[in-house]
């Protein structure tokens, strides 16, 4: 048995399914998972001693590769003053200053320790705000595992194909209201039979948890403006495209703008951090300054504020680490394209082939994927060196330390998949 073998006959012992968050258990592809031991640049070192090419990035934050030195750097400094105070710091103060001098129409930011509480944390200030309950969502796009948003989830829900989790109550899931991404009108009627109701509309503006969808023109410009007539909030969760599409994520983008911006993963820089922010008249709202309650113990934690501060800080003063990335992903997106019949989604550095012969633009189509075929793709990976997602429906991350011959060597790989 190999030591990852090992590892995980002991996890499942004593974690259920021996993972603590469901997609590490490779459940979708088969195998027992990989246990990493350490990791550096764009490869990471399993409990083997083997080496593999990492696409997944820690599924997004680890965009300036891994083990980082100016992050490192940054956190071993901050951390021998001590690990948290429950009290508020500079270093709380210098992050919300750089968040808001680079993401303009962010004006206040909250934050805290992971996208879901994020994302909980705006939908109640969305809620308190408008006085209002509903909240429009789309199928496939995942938002944490707050009760209300694990409706039609993607990412690890929409892998185990059972979208509504066990537990989650009809009170707390009859007011997510079901859109279909990409379909303007299907948001259109909603809104008409549910006249003053809807506190807000939430979307992943590149849905990338149901492999990656990019929206389609006019679909992100449709939000704005029906939220504008029926005077609710269009929530964009940047959890992921935050800081990775562009600087300015998502909004900066595609040039439309959110009312409320959710963050996470790249925030961090691979500490757990969250954050929410938006216009200061919206955010005045939170407690202690307004009546929308939330709070957080570790919030704003100084060697977390320090890892995804020396990140963001990094990714302010190198605008090049964009090019770069996207480059290589659209060199990588289109050598698959060449040997491959599968269709290619790709925007920005994220990128995922789908084991299908169809357009993929909403979760439909996505569903329309091979997943068998895809867990032979994936062990064909693994077993060549090159790790990515254990299922068909994330997305594959490039960061700025993959190198062209990285790519280029990623193609003959695929090239090989039969
Ligand atoms: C990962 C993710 C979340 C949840 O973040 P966690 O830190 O895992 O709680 C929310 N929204 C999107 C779009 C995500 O990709």
């Amino acid at each position: 048995m190999t030591e990852s073998e090992l590892l995980f006959d002991r996890a499942k012992k004593v974690m259920p399914g021996g993972v603590n968050s469901p997609v590490r258990a490779f459940n979708a592809v088969g195998g027992a998972p990989r246990f990493i031991k350490s990791a550096k640049g764009a490869r990471i070192y399993d409990a083997d001693g083997r080496e593999y090419l990492d696409y997944i990035g820690s599924w997004g934050p680890m965009i300036l590769g891994h083990a980082n030195e100016k992050v490192l750097d940054a956190v071993s400094k901050t951390m021998a003053n001590g690990l948290s105070f429950g009290a508020a710091t500079e270093l709380e103060v210098i992050m919300g200053e750089l968040i808001t001098s680079i993401v303009k129409p962010i004006e206040m930011i909250r934050m805290v320790n992971s996208g879901t509480e994020a994302v909980m944390s705006a939908i109640r200030l969305a809620r308190g705000y408008t006085q209002r309950e509903k909240i429009i969502k789309f199928a496939g796009c995942y938002h944490g595992h707050s009760d209300a948003m694990l409706v039609k989830a993607g990412s690890g829900a929409l892998t185990n194909s059972n979208p509504d989790s066990s537990g989650v109550t009809k009170g707390a899931a009859k007011d997510t209201l079901l859109a279909q991404y990409n379909d303007i009108n299907s948001v259109a009627e909603l809104f008409d039979s549910n006249k003053g109701e809807i506190a807000a509309v939430i979307v992943e503006p590149v849905a990338a948890n149901m492999g990656v969808v990019p929206p389609q023109k006019g679909f992100l410009e449709g939000l704005r403006k029906l939220c504008d007539e029926q005077n609710a909030l269009l929530i964009f969760d940047e959890v992921i495209t935050g800081f990775r599409l562009a600087l300015g994520g998502a909004m900066e983008y595609f040039n439309v703008n959110a009312d409320l911006v959710t963050y996470g993963k790249i925030i961090g820089g691979g500490m757990p951090v969250g954050a929410y922010g938006g216009r200061r008249e919206i955010m005045s709202h939170v407690s202690p300054t307004g009546s929308v309650y939330q709070a957080g113990t570790l919030s704003g934690n100084p060697v977390a504020m320090a890892a995804g501060l020396a990140t963001l800080t990094e990714l302010k003063n190198n605008p090049q680490v964009y090019t770069n990335i996207n480059t290589m992903a659209s060199r990588l997106a289109d050598g698959i394209r060449k040997h491959t019949k599968y269709t290619v989604n790709n925007i920005g550095s994220l990128l995922c082939t789908f084991f299908t012969d169809q357009n993929v633009y909403n979760y439909e189509t996505a569903r329309t994927s091979d997943t068998k075929r895809y867990a032979s793709y994936f062990n064909h990976m693994l077993d060549n060196g090159v790790y990515i997602a254990p299922a068909q429906f994330e997305a594959m991350f490039v960061s700025n330390v993959h190198t062209n011959e990285d790519i280029d060597k990623t193609i003959e790989i695929i090239k090989k998949f039969k």
